[in-house]
């Protein structure tokens, strides 16, 4: 990181075959902290250049990086466990920083990271291959797990340590070699993360990190020397990222954006599922793919809990997600506040009631990115605002007379990445989980959200591909199946004996 002696400010750098260097005649691009408009750092546009040199270094590094056992890998992963979690609470303030969600949101983002590396530590268990004896008389087939080769990530602002684990721990743990762009946006949580890797002494160029934009994302969808492509970003950057990496024959892993609805049963117990739809909607100020951002009420529900939604969301503190008391961070820059605030008035001009205005929240800096918690009451299930994502801190309320009608409701989004119900009726729920069109599904939980040893991705547009991340779709992902049919003609079942000498 070099440092400029006038402002103080950090120019971030690459990290390219064990080493950190410049990244020469970059572009620099600010980095800003949300929260009060501050710049924190510079970060470098890398060119198609610069990559090559990251991939090249990947590259050279997978023979032997695939030649250490299975166990040293698994070591090593304890290792940077041990690591992260020394350095919990220091990476969770960067990530407020350049993020501005809360610190306790954003610790217990670090502590899902954590995680992720914990499930890869089981490789030696989850790598394993499968045998099947006499397939025919006296020949064995068995399927062994190999590497896929060079793997990039590219991942997305609201997240910055946790998305780029569902996968970097996996792919280097199954014998793969890394090359990580991180978003623009946010990227010097992984500069500090990639510091405390560097403390590893893992073999040079297995993992490489490239700062950078468009320019990066498309030279790794071109580049012939990445083999797998894992993406976390909106959904139409998803698509292009998946046609074009098909367009290079790598298999790729395409996450997008989404659109959560929330169902509410006139029986859903009151306060518990306020405070679900809370933190689920106004949590990390709406910018989780995860956040429920349409409340769909069935019949008496509606009376039940949004004025009592609306009470308790008139509480939250809206402010700097470093200082204590804060409950709903800024968003992440000025153009999402703007575009945010847009999708609030478009709503009014549709004819939805505005039960909470979170437009200019009072006492956020105003130098900061702020949009406070808003509840759009009214909605029609037609309306842009219940079909298009928001990313942002507002809840559209939608009521329907009946579960059926909910459940259409949800299933005619074009989205299908989380949702939630809240009911005590366990036959609601089975019906409920039967038939939404929906990746992850929470059950009285607001934001279901990923658990490091299960599957995680959303359907339809939130995703691409067919390996959902980390779990052991994650191992899938990361391996190539190769299978070996044998048989052998000394000894054994035609002679009974071995090695004897005649
Ligand atoms: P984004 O699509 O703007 O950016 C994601 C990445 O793609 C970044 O690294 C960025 O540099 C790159 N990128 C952006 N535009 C590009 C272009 N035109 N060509 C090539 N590369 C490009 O997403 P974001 O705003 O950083 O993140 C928020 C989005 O991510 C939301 O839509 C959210 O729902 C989604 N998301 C989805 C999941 C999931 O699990 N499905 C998880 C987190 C975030």
């Amino acid at each position: 990181m070099t440092v400029s002696t006038e402002t103080g400010i950090n120019t971030l750098e690459n990290y390219v075959g064990g080493k950190w260097i410049e990244a020469d005649g970059a572009e620099l691009h600010d980095v800003i902290n949300p929260a009060n408009g501050e710049t924190v750092a510079r970060v470098p546009y890398s060119t198609a250049s610069h990559l090559d040199e990251a991939v090249r270094s990947a590259r050279e590094a997978l023979p032997a990086w695939r030649g250490v056992s299975t166990i040293a890998r698994a070591r090593m992963l304890f290792t940077l466990r041990e690591k992260l979690e020394a350095r919990k609470d220091e990476i969770a303030r960067q990530v407020v920083t350049e993020m501005g969600k809360t610190l306790p949101d954003a610790t217990a983002e670090v502590g899902r990271m954590i995680e992720m590396v914990e499930a890869a530590t089981a490789i030696p268990t989850t790598m394993q291959g499968k045998v099947l004896e006499d397939v025919a008389r006296g020949v064995d087939a068995e399927t062994i797990r190999q590497p896929v080769g060079v793997c990039g990530i590219i991942a997305p602002f609201n997240f910055p340590a946790m998305v780029p684990f569902w996968f970097l721990p996996f792919a280097i743990a199954c014998g793969n070699t890394v090359v990580l762009k991180p978003s623009e946006q946010v990227p010097m949580t992984q500069q500090m993360v990639f510091g405390i890797i560097d403390e590893l002494g893992l073999p040079e160029g297995v993992v490489n990190l490239v700062n950078g934009s468009r320019e990066v994302v498309e030279g790794m969808l071109d580049h012939p020397d990445i083999d797998a492509i894992s993406f976390v970003g909106s959904a139409p950057v998803a698509r292009l990222v998946y046609e074009r990496s098909a367009q290079t024959g790598k298999r790729v892993q395409a996450l997008g954006g989404a659109k959560n609805h929330m169902v509410i049963c006139p029986d859903a117990v009151v306060e518990p599922t306020v405070n679900g739809l809370i933190g689920s909607g106004f949590g990390a100020a709406g910018q989780r793919c995860m956040a429920g951002s349409v409340i769909v009420t069935v019949g008496s529900a509606h009376d039940h809990v949004i004025p009592a939604l609306v009470e308790a969301s008139k509480k939250l503190q809206v402010g700097d997600g470093l200082e204590e008391g804060t409950d709903v961070g800024p968003v992440i820059s000025c153009d999402a506040r703007d575009r945010i605030n847009g999708w609030i008035d478009q709503a009014v001009r549709d004819g939805a009631e505005v039960l909470l205005d979170g437009r200019n929240p009072e006492g956020a800096d105003p130098e900061g990115s702020y949009v406070g918690p808003t509840i759009l009451d009214e909605v029609k299930k037609n309306d842009p605002i219940v079909s298009e994502e928001v990313f942002g801190p507002v809840l559209a309320v939608v009521n329907v007379d009946t579960l059926e009608e909910a459940i259409e409701t949800v299933n005619a989004s074009p989205f299908g990445n989380g949702v939630s119900i809240f009911t005590e009726s366990a036959s609601a729920v089975r019906k409920f989980r039967h038939d939404v069109e929906v990746g992850m599904v929470g059950v009285n939980i607001g934001v279901a959200a990923p658990v490091a040893f299960f599957p995680f991705s959303g359907w339809k547009a939130s995703f691409l591909g067919d390996l959902h991340a980390h779990g052991l779709d994650g191992v899938e992902f990361f391996t190539r199946k190769k299978t070996i049919t044998s048989r052998y003609f000394s000894g054994g079942h035609e002679s009974g004996s071995y090695f004897v000498e005649r």
